[in-house]
């Protein structure tokens, strides 16, 4: 173990380590300048039961509602083998519907590492020779081609994280349409006249990211151009307000170019310790009190998007009260420099700066105000 790992497991303490998944990775980079979610997900330390044991828990996440109607959903595109999610696929992708295609379930055990291997071994078998065995429907043209699809369902996909295997289960990947292998994400929500939520979209997105990053490295390890694996995605969504399925492409390549840069800053966690206190711990099972003292060593950087992806996010908003990141990076960015909001308030009223770096923001907040109060035809 090295003295990086020794660390991280001491700050984890004895409660077992939370494993990363699509979320969660998906959810690091909607925050990268945060230290204290850096360290604590590099440490696999449970966020959910630290929130909860400081009395600030979670609230995000799907409802049990929302996830039985996904899984639902779910169930109904893949019904007969894939057949109508075949079609939707090949349509979106702009190829023939092939007359048939493989579909290999992958999913369902508990053994992650023979999932993983199982996998691994599938998929590559499928850039280049026939049909993995054991399908439920026989492919109509072993030599390759349109015809000679292959959907695989839920194949277990790993990915390194912060020195960590992190094992990722996509919905789907198709193999062999357009020739190349598209990830394929079944959502519940909603398209409504071919638009869906902007944040949904968003998230999916960064998601699906993560999934054709696994994937590419997984041919890459294997000698195969990672390029194999696009970098369209397939996300199927219910149409309007019916159970209609429909497919959408997302072109995921910024996504995937800002995933792989936190994952970078993730695996050089060993800097970012270097301005960690040497004491700091956040085991869930320490003390409520102690472990707030112990939280505010560490550098957080809140904003009102840790909501939607973190779950210290109200503990962070309760902490950050007063401060110019509440009301936003825009804002704050803005501010460059003066965090305080009554400080600001001060400034705009007319306070004069002792700092002479702040002068040119002060100008800048009493011409705001100014012309804020003209607007309003109220006094400055
Ligand atoms: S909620 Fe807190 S720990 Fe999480 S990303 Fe935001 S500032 Fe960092």
């Amino acid at each position: 173990m090295t003295s990086s790992e020794q660390r991280l497991a001491t700050i984890r303490g004895d409660t077992p380590p939370r494993r990363h998944n699509a979320r969660t990775i998906a959810a690091l980079t909607g925050n990268p300048g945060c230290t204290r979610r850096a360290v604590l997900d590099g440490a696999g330390v449970d966020k959910p039961l630290l929130a909860e044991r400081i009395g600030f828990p979670a609230r995000f996440g799907q409802s049990r509602f929302a996830i039985t109607r996904g899984n639902v959903f779910e169930a109904q595109v893949k019904a007969d083998g894939g057949a109508e999610l075949l079609r939707l696929v090949a349509e979106r992708l702009g190829v023939p519907v092939p007359a048939a295609a493989s579909w290999t379930d992958l999913g369902g055990r508990d053994d992650v590492t023979g999932r993983e291997e199982r996998s691994a071994a599938l998929l590559t078998a499928a850039l280049t020779g026939p049909a993995p065995t054991g399908t439920e429907t026989p492919q109509a043209d072993p030599a390759g081609g349109t015809d000679a699809a292959a959907l695989f369902d839920h194949p277990l996909l790993g990915l390194d994280v912060a020195g960590r295997r992190v094992y990722l289960e996509p919905d789907l990947v198709a193999a062999r349409l357009g020739g190349r292998f598209h990830v394929v994400e079944v959502k519940s929500f909603a398209v409504i006249d071919g638009q869906a939520d902007p944040a949904k979209l968003a998230a999916a997105a960064v998601q699906s990211a993560v999934y054709v990053l696994a994937l590419r490295e997984l041919l890459a390890a294997g000698g195969h151009d990672p390029r194999l694996v696009s970098h369209e995605v397939v996300l199927v969504c219910p149409a309007d307000f019916t159970n209609r399925p429909v497919a959408h492409l997302i072109d995921v390549r910024k996504q995937l170019l800002v995933v792989r840069r936190q994952l970078d800053r993730m695996d050089q966690l060993d800097v970012l310790l270097t301005g960690v206190p040497a004491d700091f711990t956040a085991d869930p099972a320490d003390d409520a009190t102690a472990l707030v003292d112990s939280l505010a060593r560490v550098r957080a950087n809140y904003a009102p998007d840790c909501l939607a992806s973190c779950e210290l996010a109200y503990f962070c908003r309760h902490e950050a009260g007063g401060q110019t990141g509440t009301l936003g990076r825009p804002v704050r960015e803005a501010l460059g420099g003066i965090d305080d909001i009554d400080e600001v308030l001060a400034l705009a009223g007319g306070d004069h700066p002792a700092d002479p770096e702040r002068a040119e923001a002060a100008a800048l907040l009493r011409t705001a105000a100014r012309l804020r109060a003209d607007a309003l035809g109220t006094p400055a």
